[in-house]
């Protein structure tokens, strides 16, 4: 049992009650005593009054052998929302979902990410939603997601050439202007969270989620959480150099895996083969090599291929249990897979030569849910790997818990 005054034990037995069934609920009440080293009776009193304050609720039975079947407890999805928005150089998608991460609404936007007031347009935007809701009083913050490097430390200051902002405090701005905390992340680690959350990667403790679009994007999960590296930078896969003297890249340098595979050259490589006119989208390039023009499938396939090769320096470095492809650039999918696994297969090193690779079907609003997941994973991480951001969240949260 914590010693301390009377008010901060309780307070802190609520808060990691409270962790606890976020984190692993549904849970008996007997094995939140067992794993918190709290008496029956504690417990019993923090999570009556929860339940009393509509934040948890008794969701199954687990069978016992003899006695009364145990009660498990999980939150309530409703008790809260929060909101994922995923910012791109001239749209937005936004979700605001429940405390299951349940979507309640979902909205986009244009927007344009490098006009002089796009934060004061951005912080507009969003307000409507960020406001109380009959159906759900609290409001616990807003997850963005931006391609781009978000600093390691309070997470919340932006580089992106793709958005046009430089150490632009985008997080600190927001919260001024929508009162409500703001986290912010790499849109890719975002999506590798959600995924470890909520989706292909929930039983999976070490694998990749490769994005292929309008950049090259990876989001690291290393024994279960997201790894960020010293700056944050973590996961710049598509600047890796892979061509000496290649074609320029949108950060400054050379031959850098995007500059190869990402959309904007395959596009510039249509246009200079005359497949494509000014103007004129990799959704049409895809369509030609769709209907059989062998110039246009030449394309995709010589990208497939460096990607591929690419995707098994990873596995040689990391060796993931999974990898998964995800970002817009999939539907192209059927044009690509053929090339890479075959680059795949040529530079992986042998043993590590099984992993499995899946396509994660593209869809914009998984983005928005991943930055989301920013703010419901405040509600349940560990002491150990939280974020001073991840406080101010679960601020919001507990004095409900205190019922
Ligand atoms: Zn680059």
């Amino acid at each position: 049992m914590r010693k301390g005054s009377p008010h901060l034990v309780r307070d802190l037995n609520r808060s990691a009650v409270l962790r606890l069934i976020g984190r692993e609920g549904p849970i008996a009440r007997a094995e939140i005593a067992r794993r918190l080293r709290l008496s029956p009776a504690t417990v019993t009193a923090v999570t009556r009054r929860m339940i009393a304050a509509g934040l948890v609720k008794v969701v199954d039975q687990a069978p016992s052998r003899g006695g009364r079947p145990a009660l498990l407890l999980g939150l309530v999805g409703g008790a809260a929302n929060a909101l994922g928005v995923k910012v791109a150089a001239d749209h937005l998608v936004g979700v605001r979902v429940d405390l299951d991460a349940e979507v309640v609404e979902r909205f986009e936007h244009p927007f344009q990410a490098d006009h002089p007031d796009a934060l004061d347009r951005l912080a507009d935007l969003l307000r409507p939603y960020t406001e109380p809701r009959v159906d759900s009083p609290l409001f616990l913050g807003v997850g963005l997601g931006v391609p781009g490097v978000v600093d390691g430390g309070d997470h919340k200051t932006v580089e992106s050439p793709m958005l046009g902002w430089r150490s632009l405090p985008v997080g600190e701005i927001l919260e001024k202007r929508l009162g409500v905390p703001v986290l912010v992340d790499n849109d890719v680690n975002t999506l590798a969270v959600a995924g470890r959350l909520y989706g292909r990667g929930k039983d999976v403790d070490h694998f990749l989620t490769v994005t292929i679009g309008r950049g090259v994007g990876l989001g690291i999960i290393v024994g279960g959480d997201l790894y960020r590296g010293a700056h944050g930078g973590a996961g710049e896969f598509g600047h890796i150099a892979v061509v000496e003297d290649g074609p320029l890249c949108e950060c400054g340098k050379h031959g850098c895996l995007e500059a190869l595979v990402a959309d904007p050259a395959l596009v510039a490589r249509g246009e200079r083969e005359g497949l494509l006119r000014p103007g004129e989208t990799v959704h049409r390039l895809r369509e030609l090599a769709e209907s059989g023009d062998l110039r246009a499938a030449r394309i995709f396939a010589d990208a497939g291929s460096i990607l591929g090769r690419a995707v098994a320096g990873l596995v040689n470095v990391l060796s993931p249990e999974l990898v998964l492809i995800s970002g817009e650039g999939t539907q192209a999918w059927p044009q690509l897979s053929a090339s890479f696994h075959r680059g795949l297969t040529e530079a992986v090193f042998p043993p590590l030569g099984s992993v499995p690779v899946e396509i994660d079907p593209w869809d914009d609003a998984k983005w928005a849910l991943g930055a989301a997941a920013l703010v419901l994973r405040a509600t349940f991480v560990t002491p150990l790997d939280e974020r001073s951001s991840d406080h101010s969240v679960r601020a919001r949260l507990e004095p409900l818990a205190a019922g």
